[in-house]
């Protein structure tokens, strides 16, 4: 049987314009996935975007200020929860998890503590996204146009403990290597190996808060991050897609499953639990 996917964007994500709930849920039934968790976003971090990126991505075109800057619009809790409800009685077979996805949450801990009061999340996602350029914030495309790609890196890989010493609101740290999804073409193939060290101190960060590491598999995912992982000390993972489309949803788990076990973790009890070595 398939694992949970752990984190999963609907059309209540800024960012998941096309995203859409139900048509979510009728493609897990369809794959036979057993249980799925609507992590949708919740970021406090104004950012600025650079023009190439929003070619990417038509929706923040239409949130940006003259000066690029995106400011991510709040999370509608109770629309949200209300169709997580409607769901779970269309769909009584499926496992409806619910969640949110926390952009940086050690710079915005009152922000987030607002939005943790305002519902029942079961599941809390921790995520660094945004990292400080000149005197604001830029995502990873932005950090590459002015740093070596290397710095970059170091950069993302170091702020991460900085994140897992910071906040103790998320169980799970979402696409570690969220950084190498825009390292540049040029470059040639993003290569781990070049910083196993500093994703080691972040590994073992991780590990030593208790806390459970993403397997993203929005990418194939990454084999020497689990063994490095396990190694560091990690105890359990969670599988992710990080859909924002209903037809994303669970993409590579069948691969992921396989890298998974061979590396020495094993299903939980239940379908929706952790993966546990
Ligand atoms: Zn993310
Ligand atoms: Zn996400």
């Amino acid at each position: 049987m398939l694992p949970t996917d752990g984190h999963v964007h609907s059309e209540w994500s800024w960012d998941a314009p096309l995203g859409s709930m139900e048509r979510t849920c009728a493609r897990a039934v369809e794959i036979g996935l057993p249980a799925v968790a609507f992590t949708e976003h919740v970021d406090h971090t104004v950012w600025s975007a650079v023009e190439d990126n929003l070619d990417d991505h038509p929706h923040l075109k239409a949130l940006r200020t003259p000066a690029l800057t995106i400011t991510p619009p709040r999370l509608d809790v109770d629309g949200y929860l209300e169709c997580v409800q409607r769901c779970r009685d269309r769909f009584p077979g499926l496992r409806i998890i619910t969640g949110i996805e926390v952009g940086e949450p050690h710079w915005h801990p009152e922000a987030v503590a607002a939005v943790l009061a305002a519902g029942q999340f079961d599941r809390v996602l921790g995520s660094l996204h945004c990292m400080p350029l000149d005197d604001g914030f830029a995502e990873p495309p932005g950090q590459f146009r002015q740093h070596a790609p290397a710095d970059v890196v170091r950069n993302y890989l170091a702020e991460l403990p900085r994140l897992i010493a910071g906040s103790d609101v998320f169980g799970v740290l979402a696409h570690i290597d969220y950084v190498a999804r825009y390292w540049p073409d040029e470059e040639g193939p993003f290569d781990p190996h070049a910083f196993e060290d500093e994703f080691r101190v972040a590994l073992r960060a991780l590990a030593d808060s208790g806390r459970v590491l993403e397997v993203n598999t929005r990418r194939s995912p990454r084999p020497e991050l689990v063994r490095w992982w396990r190694e560091e000390g990690g105890d359990a993972v969670s599988f992710g897609s990080d859909a924002h489309l209903p037809e994303r949803l669970a993409q590579n788990f069948t691969e992921a499953v396989a890298m998974v076990e061979a590396h020495g973790f094993r299903a939980g009890r239940h379908p929706y639990d952790r993966w546990i070595r």
